[in-house]
């Protein structure tokens, strides 16, 4: 992710990656409470370009507002230090990383004093695999009623860090999570989709992280005429449909060859996932 040459922005100035420090007493190091985004640039004629980073951010002072956490930067401001950083690492294709993370503090009185931190890496592939096997998890996301889930809070990632870890030991790429209903939520990162009789089908929001990656595959979907619908749906539910991806910003549209070892009945390359992973690629290097 970084090396003697990697440049950061951490709490207003710019500094080697290497250089940074920062306490050991900062309440979310301790009790989870940081809030981040996970942000893509792609290399386009126009030059580099930050996908949809306006939702990113206001997403980020969402999550930062979930935890008390108070900000002292604009949207604006937010998109302007990412493309500076950018410059400074003559990074062209990107992932975006920023961090708010609340100041010391060891009680558990919200800490609003944050920390900003941003640093950006290549990170062009995800998965090192090619088609995804996944796998239900025997661990359930967090239940809305205990927490933001639709905030992208650091916290909520031990939940993604034990599934993954799980289905790694199984023998698969990643984890398919259930809500407390029993219905399909989302992966450990990304959200789902599949597609049976003709429909794209995936999980509402409520129980889920609500993509920003989502919100673009179902703008081309509506774009290519293909119905999509929000639906609540068990993991047997899945077995013999057509076909089912992942959607993420750092998965982007990724193929799923099956779930709990079924396959599904189309050839990726049939199904709307391959139609929607061609335009989403087009999509976000055309300018
Ligand atoms: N769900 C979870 C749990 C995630 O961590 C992510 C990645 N941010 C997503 C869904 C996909 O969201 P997005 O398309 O905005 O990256």
């Amino acid at each position: 992710y970084y090396d003697d040459n990697t440049v950061i922005y951490h709490n207003g100035q710019w500094l080697p990656a290497t250089e940074a420090r920062t306490g050991l007493y900062q309440q979310s190091f301790h009790y989870g409470n940081g809030v981040f985004e996970g942000i893509r640039a792609y290399a386009t004629r126009q030059g580099s370009q930050i996908l949809r980073a306006r939702a990113h951010y206001e997403r980020l002072l969402y999550s930062a507002k979930t935890m008390y956490l108070e900000v002292s930067h604009t949207v604006d401001e937010l998109i302007a230090l990412s493309e500076q950083l950018l410059e400074k690492n003559q990074l062209r294709n990107a992932y975006i990383r920023p961090l708010i993370y609340s100041d010391e503090n060891m009680g558990l009185q919200p800490e609003s004093r944050s920390n900003l931190f941003i640093c950006a890496w290549d990170w062009a592939q995800y998965f090192d695999t090619g088609q995804l096997r996944v796998m239900t998890s025997p661990y359930r996301r967090p239940d809305p009623r205990s927490c933001h889930v639709d905030a992208k809070v650091t916290g909520h990632y031990a939940n993604s860090i034990l599934a993954m870890k799980d289905a790694k030991v199984k023998g698969f790429d990643d984890a398919l999570l259930q809500d407390q209903q029993g219905y399909v939520a989302e992966a450990t990162g990304a959200n789902f989709f599949v597609q049976r009789d003709g429909v794209l089908y995936t999980p509402p929001k409520g129980n889920i992280l609500p993509g920003i990656t989502r919100t673009i595959v179902m703008e081309l979907a509506a774009a290519n005429g293909i119905r999509v619908e929000e639906k609540h749906f068990t993991p047997e539910w899945i077995y013999g449909a057509q076909g089912a991806f992942l959607t993420g910003t750092a998965v982007e549209v990724k193929a799923i060859a099956t779930v709990d070892e079924q396959p599904f009945s189309l050839p990726w390359k049939d199904t709307f996932g391959a139609l929607l992973q061609q335009q989403f690629q087009q999509k976000v290097r055309a300018a």
